[in-house]
């Protein structure tokens, strides 16, 4: 018999359902795989062994549920997701100790499905940043080389997907964070719609880029747990009451006929890895194969994405943080009055990533200069929508590489911030549109044996598109495969 943990999300769903195995078999073989990857690619923060097992003796004691679509399957969280009772810390010292009461909608609706938490996974600090190097709690490896990084910020949930420790992650995107580790890991990650998934109970950075999304090894996986954590929450004052359509249906997709693909210049020009242009162009190719018009178009305005990205983002985090204060939430250093204090517990609590962007985005924001770089910012991301916008009236959908190179080595870009901030210019622009972006494995680099992924880029709720695209391809392309050395 197959190893479990080999199975791909609707493989061991399938085998649950039918009683072939059973969830207390499914979570063994998730924990058995996490004691024996964790040594080498360390992307949990917590692993729920207790509340696991408790999970699978419960529903087993029920029986398979039908109605439950996820039945029995084992999962992972990044650590910015609340779930009650489970330590939840954004990869914080501020948060080290925080254990919510209550579960985030996304949680919530896994565990109406039937899926089980294995793991809480590691991230960059409150989301912020490009390699999981900036988490408080140490950096995660990637999978397929373990002195690289996995990207990030959820580079803990890709890393757990792709070394089999689960079927299934659930991470946020702001910037490019679900898509650019899927990528630099080799998984399959979709960040939805801005307002298509509640962010009730997810801790806030950029509050009009964060969205949350599944990564996993399949575009199917993917789409069934899309399915579970889409739809409308009148908690979140941001999400969007709007039809779900069926991701799982669409995930059949097999031909492209009829369907137009745009190549927009900027993304397919210089910077990236002649590796990295290769794999995604034969990825193109075999789009042409199954029937796609293929067309060249012009963004005229995404090269500005990333300083409009950061300038806004940052600005946003600096007021979202800014409830960390040490009397409230988290950590508590107490001063000898009240600043004191204040300035004791966001001195040690926050990393050094979030407080540069924190004193950025207070500057940002700052009376002399707020129309010189918030004002510009927010005009700019306007232009950006409106390429999208224009773009997207004439191809059903976008293609673009996911990351300008494969997986660096983990300290390669310390102490050069830009560098990193830089990575982000294939992703940032989607979030500043607002609209929905799937993250494909192509292939494994020529040159580096590493994973490189493509970007399908679609109109405002039309993740069932880019799920289509995205399912046809993945027949079509070479399994990339998984690591041997973890
Ligand atoms: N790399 C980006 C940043 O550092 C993206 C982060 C994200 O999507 N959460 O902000």
């Amino acid at each position: 018999m197959t190893a479990l943990h080999t199975l791909s999300l609707i493989g061991i769903r399938d085998m649950l359902a039918k009683g072939e195995a059973s969830p207390t078999q499914a979570v063994e073989a998730s924990l058995a795989r996490i004691a024996e990857t964790e040594p080498k690619i360390r992307a949990c923060l917590t692993v729920c062994e207790k509340e696991a097992r408790a999970e699978a003796a419960c529903l087993e004691s029920d029986g398979p549920d039908p109605s439950k679509p996820l039945w029995g399957v084992p999962m992972t969280l990044k650590d910015m997701l609340c779930a009650k009772g489970v330590r939840t810390t954004a990869a914080s010292r501020m948060l080290e100790n925080f254990v919510p009461p209550y579960d985030a909608f996304v949680v919530r609706r896994l565990k109406e499905a039937g899926a089980i938490i294995v793991a809480k996974t590691n991230m960059d600090e409150f989301g912020m940043g490009a390699s999981t190097e900036f988490s408080a709690f140490g950096a995660t490896a990637n999978p397929w080389d373990t002195s690289c990084v996995p990207g990030g910020s959820s580079g803990g949930a890709a890393a757990s997907v792709v070394a089999q420790q689960a079927y299934g992650a659930l991470g946020s995107d702001s910037g490019g964070s679900i898509r650019q580790p899927a990528a630099l890991c080799g998984c399959v990650g979709i960040k939805p719609t801005y307002g298509r998934v509640s962010r009730y109970g997810a801790i806030a950075y950029g509050s009009s880029f964060d969205q949350v999304g599944p990564l996993a090894r399949k575009v199917a996986d993917c789409a069934q747990m899309l399915s579970v954590i889409a739809g409308y929450d009148p908690q979140d004052a941001t999400s969007v009451d709007h039809h779900v359509d069926d991701y799982v249906a669409a995930a059949q997709r097999r031909d492209l006929s009829g369907v137009t693909l745009g190549l927009p210049r900027e993304y397919w020009s210089e910077g990236l890895a002649p590796e990295v242009a290769l794999a995604c162009r034969t990825a193109v190719e075999q789009a042409r194969v199954l029937g796609a018009k293929v067309v060249d178009i012009s963004m005229q305005h995404l090269p500005y994405s990333v300083a409009a990205y950061y300038i806004l983002t940052s600005a946003e985090a600096s007021t979202n943080l800014a409830r960390f204060d040490g009397l409230r939430y988290g950590l508590r250093e107490e001063g000898r009055d009240l600043l004191a204090t204040y300035t004791a517990s966001r001195s040690l609590g926050f990393g050094e990533e979030v407080k540069r962007r924190i004193l950025f985005g207070a500057y940002t924001l700052s009376s002399r200069y707020y129309d010189a770089y918030y004002t510009k910012a927010a005009q700019v991301r306007r232009l950006i929508q409106r390429d999208f916008q224009v773009a997207l009236e004439h191809c059903d959908a976008l293609l673009a590489p996911a990351s300008p190179v494969t997986a660096w080595k983990f300290g390669a870009f310390l102490g050069e911030p830009l560098a990193v901030y830089k990575m982000d210019m294939l992703t940032s622009s989607l979030n500043l549109a607002g609209l929905p972006g799937l993250s494909l494995p192509v292939g494994l680099g020529a040159d580096s044996k590493l994973p490189i992924g493509m970007q399908i880029f679609g109109r405002a709720f039309d993740e069932a598109g880019i799920i289509g695209i995205g399912a046809a391809l993945e027949t079509v392309l070479p399994p990339i495969g998984s690591p041997t050395s973890i």
